[in-house]
């Protein structure tokens, strides 16, 4: 039997309507930017599995990093011990993180690095005897789907059930060239009215809510806003880590730097899940206290799994060696010449790029999971290209490590489904 097939015995799988969903694809390889199906049939990886993969997949250095760390050490628990990755990781991470942050919270995947960001968050002012109940979040936000991110996550397609449950957030919206004095002013009217204990945004580029960018200026002055009102700034760099944006990370494009930060995905490169919450020292030590119930109570169990550590480590020795910063320069070229060659298709409303991303919104009304993004998704996929819209905006997140050639039949890709539209 199929492997699609027999999936369908007993397994539930994620954002599907198992009702209506076609069946999933059987996927048996992974080498590089490609997929390939128990069929036979070869993918291009358009968006890096959901842009984990940034340096393609099975990398002989990242699977020969996690093979030998899984000889020496498999796994510790992390309250208590302590082991070469995690320390090693943490040292690495020193190297290329904004130089305020000081400390590497370990979690398990991105929407518990979220979670404890804003537990994190919320103590640092309990600890100082200061009761703060808000956050700020960008309208349109996506932050995981544990309750603390959900609550800070703004698109409704995904938390409609559960808003009765959640979190008490002020939504702003995203600075743009055009609104930056209203959103500062309704930052201001927020910050009188609420007691706002921290502000979490995507910095840059919203990923799930369409690859929608904003400016870096505004963001600044917001963040900058924040910090004298003593509300922390976590900036949710899940999407954007480890080059997206042109930079290592999108803030490293801030005056301001956040006061935490999270980071998942592409960390380790999609071979393992593991995820950090890192801080300044100033919010460490807010946590120190001989008043034992004044330390950050929360751990998941496999905190700063060691796999997970030692593929993160041969990632970040990748993500900065000549070869893939001469692909991610490419990538971003590639991708601003397509960008101008499309702009005034009569079916484009918008193409933007910004880093190794590119997006497209098309002049199509589309619901976020209805049949015209379906029948989209199909057409790629018949095609060999596998790319998720969202909604009416296709977006290309590429592995670094694609050809020339796929990336070229991507784009061939997307202009024959423009014909079509
Ligand atoms: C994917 C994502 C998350 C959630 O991460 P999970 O590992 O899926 O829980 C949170 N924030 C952003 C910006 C993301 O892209």
């Amino acid at each position: 039997m199929k492997l699609s097939d027999r999936d369908k015995a007993h397994i539930w799988h994620p954002l599907t309507q198992h009702k209506t969903a076609l069946p999933p694809i059987g996927i048996v390889k992974a080498k590089g930017a490609l997929l390939w199906d128990e069929a036979g049939n070869e993918y291009i990886d358009g968006i890096a599995s959901w842009y984990t993969a940034m340096y393609g997949h099975s990398h002989p250095q990242l699977v020969d990093a996690v093979t030998t760390q899984m000889k020496e050490l498999d796994f510790v628990m992390f309250s208590g011990f302590t082991h070469e990755p995690a320390v090693q990781l943490s040292e690495k991470l020193m190297e290329i993180l904004p130089g305020n942050q000081q400390k590497i919270f370990f979690n398990d995947n991105g929407s518990t690095a979220v979670e404890a960001a804003i537990k994190m968050a919320l103590q640092y002012h309990h600890n100082a005897g200061d009761k703060r109940d808000t956050l700020i979040a960008f309208e349109n936000g996506f932050h995981g789907d544990t309750f603390g991110a959900m609550s800070a996550s703004g698109l409704s397609s995904y938390n409609g059930p559960f808003e009765d449950f959640l979190l008490k957030v002020i939504r702003l919206p995203t600075p743009q060239a055009d609104n930056l004095d209203e959103v500062l002013q309704k930052l201001e009217t927020t910050l009188t009215q609420n007691s706002c204990a921290a502000f979490i945004f995507e910095p840059l580029a919203q990923g799930a809510a369409g690859m929608k960018f904003h400016s870096a200026e505004g963001l600044d002055a917001i963040i900058k806003r924040c910090q004298e009102a003593e509300v922390l700034c976590i900036a949710d760099e899940i999407m954007t880590g480890f080059g997206k944006t042109g930079t290592n990370f999108a803030c490293d494009q801030l005056q301001h730097k956040p006061d935490m930060m999270c980071l998942s995905k592409a960390l380790t490169a999609g071979m393992f899940p593991l995820s950090i919450t890192s801080c300044t020292q100033k919010v460490f030590d807010s946590f120190l206290s001989e008043d034992v119930h004044k330390g950050f109570f929360h751990a998941h169990t496999f905190s700063a799994h060691p796999l997970g550590c030692a593929a993160a480590i041969a990632g970040i020795a990748l993500l900065n060696s000549a070869e893939i910063l001469e692909q991610r320069k490419h990538i971003a070229n590639s991708h601003k010449q397509f960008a101008e060659k499309i702009a005034n298709h009569s079916k484009i409303k918008q193409v933007r790029c910004k880093g190794v991303i590119l997006a497209l919104d098309l002049n199509v009304e589309m619901e976020r999971y209805g049949n015209l993004r379906d029948e989209l998704y199909q057409f790629f996929m018949e095609r060999g290209v596998a790319l998720r819209p969202l909604g009416n905006t296709v977006y290309v997140l590429p592995p670094y490590v694609i050809t020339e050639k796929q990336l070229q039949k991507v784009y061939d890709t997307i202009e024959e489904a423009l014909a079509t539209l």
